[in-house]
């Protein structure tokens, strides 16, 4: 059975060509970038091509880089370096729908005496900056919004959210791992002081990011150790990640806009059939302000994970926005942040496309969707009810 993978916000496929210039460091070139020597220089040199690379793509400059081994680690990295080089502030502004990256160390330092805002979003999943100037406080260390939401690919105005934190002296971190590549991400003129990007979602390898740190922002290392990346992290890199992420961000610089087209509009098709073919259906999430290859769509009345079970047997693969807790079925965070009712909440799934879908597997999902939803809505209590109900009308 051929795998129609459209689950690209969770991990996506490396590209042959970043494969390709990862292969000779796993191999004959497995020198250390630190060594003196010309044998460890001529890695030191690739790191330093990848570094231009990715600070290419992020309108940055290359000293601005520092690459860590995840998104995760960027994302905490710069969290508690703003507190550790403001310890007299305490406050820090997040939204309702950050990833677990920022939501979860936040709820970890809320234990450890910070006090956190979590600002809320609307039943479209956008952001309304007057709450974020409401917020700001002289006890702000740093706002961290998201640049685009992993479930429901909502992009936040992030740029002009870092210029009013600028204006009352305040640091601004933004986690673009969605974003990077898939739309313009560029911070020649903006006032964001950090950024975190993990290589795995742009189509480069799991296990490594970048922490873009604004030149003159005041930094204080997460991992201390030795003198690599100018002593901003330390830890032997992680060589044949680096330069397969430099080469995903080449390649994403040259070609991020027509691909990206190419995914709207497969995505859009996608989304239309679905809507068209299924009813009681709907879109969570902005459909303007969002990035071109994400879809959330709620069916309601069947739970998330029992749609995903039956698609996986056809071989197609995506993510619920519920996850089993405590043993019960829970809709995301993100969707209970916009108020998406509880019968569509259970039953959303995020479908996430690349450049490496096709038509005939956008014909071939929207096909099999409707009677995988007919199916489970047949077996389900509420639907049945509700179905009797109308008929009774
Ligand atoms: N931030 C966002 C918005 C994400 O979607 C993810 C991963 O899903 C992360 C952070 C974490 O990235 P990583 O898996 O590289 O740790």
């Amino acid at each position: 059975m051929k795998t129609i993978y459209l689950d690209n916000n969770a991990t996506t496929q490396v590209t042959p060509e970043v494969l390709s210039a990862m292969l000779p460091y796993f191999g004959n070139f497995y020198g250390n970038p630190s060594s003196m020597h010309s044998f460890g220089g001529q890695v030191a040199q690739k790191i330093r091509l990848a570094r231009e690379q990715v600070a290419a793509l992020l309108g940055a400059g290359p000293d601005e880089i520092i690459f860590t081994s995840c998104g995760t680690e960027s994302d905490n990295a710069a969290i508690r370096s703003a507190l550790a080089t403001q310890p007299e502030k305490k406050h820090i502004i997040i939204s309702r729908v950050e990833h677990p990256a920022i939501k979860s160390l936040c709820s970890y330092l809320a234990t450890q005496g910070y006090r956190i805002t979590e600002l809320p979003v609307d039943k479209s999943g956008l952001l309304d900056l007057e709450n974020l100037d409401k917020a700001l406080t002289p006890d702000t260390a740093v706002v961290s919004l998201m640049w685009a939401n992993n479930e429901t690919g909502v992009i936040f105005p992030v740029e002009e959210a870092a210029a009013m934190a600028q204006e009352r002296g305040v640091l601004f971190h933004t986690d673009a791992v969605q974003a990077t590549g898939k739309i313009p991400v560029n911070l020649k003129n903006n006032k964001i002081n950090m950024l975190s990007i993990s290589g795995h979602k742009l189509h480069a390898p799991k296990g490594v990011g970048v922490l873009y740190i604004r030149r003159g922002t005041k930094f204080s290392p997460f991992l201390i150790g030795g003198h690599q990346e100018r002593e901003r992290r330390g830890g032997t890199e992680n060589v044949p990640s680096i330069i397969g992420l430099g080469k995903a961000c080449e390649l994403a610089a040259q070609n991020m806009e027509t691909e990206n087209e190419k995914v709207r509009i497969l995505r859009d098709k996608l989304e239309n059939e679905l809507l068209k073919k299924i009813p009681q259906s709907r879109v969570n999430g902005d459909k303007i302000n969002r990035l071109p290859n994400t879809t959330n769509i709620s069916f309601e009345y069947v739970e998330g994970e029992a749609i995903l079970l039956l698609m996986n047997e056809q071989g197609i693969c995506a993510s619920s926005g519920s996850a089993c807790t405590s043993g019960s079925l829970q809709p995301s965070h993100v969707l209970r942040a916009m108020g998406v009712p509880f019968t569509m909440a259970h039953g959303s799934i995020r479908f996430s496309l690349s450049v490496y879908n096709t038509e005939t597997e956008i014909d071939f999902v929207s096909e099999k969707m409707a009677p995988i939803i007919e199916r489970l809505r047949g077996m389900s209590p509420y639907w049945n009810s509700e179905k009797q109900a109308c008929q009774s009308q």
